[in-house]
């Protein structure tokens, strides 16, 4: 028989959510979170979620940060060239779908700061808002670029932003349907809102099911597909108007699973897997490990 919960559906308010799978968080704890689906609208989201103070040390920041500075190794020389690839084309991608040079852009959820560093480089009006105190400083320190923690919300005027970015943040934030309402406050009338998340109805998802590196519990919340992404959009006056794929995302993602796996030659495996992926994803771009989602303030 199927399991079933009572829990309301942050998108569509329906009242019951149906088992979906287990998983286990490898990264920190080794605990196991559940995963439930809405029977209405199947969006699928983690329960038993830590409270939010407890949250926190599920987050391991001194191994991404000390990670993120070294250049030694051929996988750091990878993933700093990957890195750069990608902080070009987002900034790209800002100046394309905006329409606009040298706007204001809010980074939500930052981290240590390389995003707001591109653009401020590109003569861009930046601020970003960041949890971590550790990463706050070392944006500090490195970049000498200011930071601000979560109060910094309060302060933001009313369309005052000409874009909002979240790459890999929204499923991490516990108040789903309050921060999509502050999305719509902040951004000047037909704003930019780009938002990057995890897809769990893609190849690698499909194929990895409880193993998916990328459901991340419990730190990963909210489990997007490109129909719910258009539903919670168009609930808060939001069009998704462009889906872009993210091809590097689900090489990583797929070695991770294999390791998740204990797989014997992860490396290898992860990567047949990952350009399985990809290749599907040139035909739909539903089968990408993440996607990219341009969206404008629609009133
Ligand atoms: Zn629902």
């Amino acid at each position: 028989m199927e399991k079933k919960i009572t829990q309301t559906c942050p998108i569509c308010g329906g009242a019951k959510l149906i088992y979906y799978t287990t998983c286990k968080d490898s990264f920190t704890s080794g605990e196991e979170f559940d995963l439930y689906q809405c029977e209405k609208c199947q969006f699928l989201q983690t329960t038993n979620i830590p409270s939010k103070d407890d949250l926190g040390k599920y987050y391991q920041s001194d191994a991404y940060i000390s990670h993120s500075n070294t250049k030694k190794g051929l996988i750091n020389k990878v993933y700093h060239t990957v890195r750069e690839y990608m902080l070009n084309r987002k900034a790209n991608l800002v100046e394309e779908y905006s329409n606009i040079k040298n706007g204001a852009l809010l980074d939500v959820g930052t981290g240590i700061g390389l995003f707001p560093k591109k653009m401020i480089e590109k003569q861009w009006d930046v601020e970003a808002i960041e949890t971590s105190a550790d990463a706050r400083s070392f944006a500090k320190d490195n970049f000498n670029i200011t930071l601000h923690d979560e109060n910094y919300w309060s302060t933001l005027l009313p369309e005052s932003k000409d874009v909002i970015t979240l790459w890999h943040v929204l499923e991490h934030i516990p108040e789903l349907n309050a921060i999509w309402d502050r999305f719509h406050t902040i951004l000047k009338q037909k704003g930019t809102l780009i938002i990057a998340v995890p897809n769990c109805s893609s190849f690698d998802a499909q194929y990895y099911h409880k193993d998916w590196a990328a459901f991340d519990v419990p730190r990963h919340l909210w489990h997007f597909t490109p129909e719910s992404m258009k539903q919670i959009a168009k609930k808060h006056k939001f069009q998704v108007v462009k889906e872009l794929t993210m091809p590097f995302d689900g090489f990583y993602i797929s070695m991770i699973s294999e390791k998740n796996r204990d797989s014997s030659f992860s490396f290898i495996k992860g990567f047949w897997i990952g350009l399985k992926g990809w290749i599907k994803s040139w035909k739909r771009q539903s089968e990408s490990s993440s996607i990219i989602y341009i969206l404008k303030k629609i009133d």
